[in-house]
């Protein structure tokens, strides 16, 4: 009988937190400290075109930016938030191809991940999106639920923050079976609080959820790496051994217990 062997998170977690911040603007100084104080990581989806700008909002300097998402995620959230599924093709390359390459001048690494700007897209859309390297993007619509997305590039959220936030959290926090993968996704932009006077509402649910040793703190891109990695891995027929290619550790649960498997290493399972 072959071992019964499931993926896990980094050190054999099962649950995994993301957040999902979009537009770069100012009141991400205050979101991200809340972060950082209790060790929460976030995605930042960024329109590089309107640094610096006062639209509606105070949007951050590139300086700013760089400064402050040091150890979150920044991603592409077009160049000047257009609506996209109106904009000519050739507009949404360029929108999206002249944002890659402003975040990765700015910020050094490739930028692969996205949100749509006004939660707007179509299957031409999506199809397109893989040939300008983009490798996952959100949409605004949420599940209510703590799985893996079907579809990277239709990635529904668990909630949006001003939807019953802390009874989510309450439950994520409850779920103790550890045959699945739970991910919890929580996304909006960081103005809202300043517009709806609830800061205290992010500052209640991080320092619930935060500090926990049974969660995996992730950006989206790491959960998107990470489980693409999984489908690396090169099993034997007889799944007693496994080789994996990647760069980093990945870990299984096998007959319960939980094995790292290292980096250009073949283990015995
Ligand atoms: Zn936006």
């Amino acid at each position: 009988m072959p071992k019964k062997i499931l993926l896990c998170y980094p050190e054999g977690k099962h649950k995994a937190l993301t957040m999902s911040y979009d537009d770069g603007v100012e009141a991400d100084v205050r979101l991200v400290d809340i972060f950082n104080r209790n060790g929460i990581k976030g995605t930042f989806h960024i329109n590089s075109g309107m640094f610096g700008t006062l639209g509606a909002r105070q949007r951050l300097t590139e300086e700013e930016a760089v400064a402050l998402y040091k150890g979150h995620e920044v991603s592409a959230h077009t160049l000047t938030h257009p609506t996209i599924a109106r904009s000519p093709r050739e507009q949404l390359i360029h929108e999206i191809f002249e944002d890659r390459k402003n975040l990765e001048r700015l910020f050094g690494y490739t930028v692969r991940g996205m949100s749509y700007p006004n939660g707007s897209y179509t299957s031409q859309i999506k199809d397109l999106l893989p040939h300008l390297g983009i490798e996952y993007s959100r949409v605004v619509e949420t599940t209510g639920g703590f799985g893996l997305p079907d579809d990277w590039l239709e990635w529904k959220g668990t909630c949006h923050h001003n939807r019953n936030l802390m009874q989510h959290a309450e439950a994520f926090a409850g779920l103790d079976k550890t045959q699945y993968l739970y991910l919890m996704y929580v996304w909006g932009h960081s103005y809202e609080f300043d517009n709806d006077n609830n800061w205290e509402l992010m500052e209640q649910f991080c320092e619930f959820i935060g500090g926990r040793n049974d969660i995996w703190y992730a950006t989206n891109i790491e959960i998107v790496d990470y489980v693409k990695s999984y489908s690396r891995l090169r099993f034997s027929a007889a799944q007693d051994f496994v080789y994996n290619p990647n760069a980093h550790s990945l870990w299984l649960s096998v007959d319960g217990d939980i094995v790292e498997v290292k980096g250009g290493t073949q283990v015995q399972l």
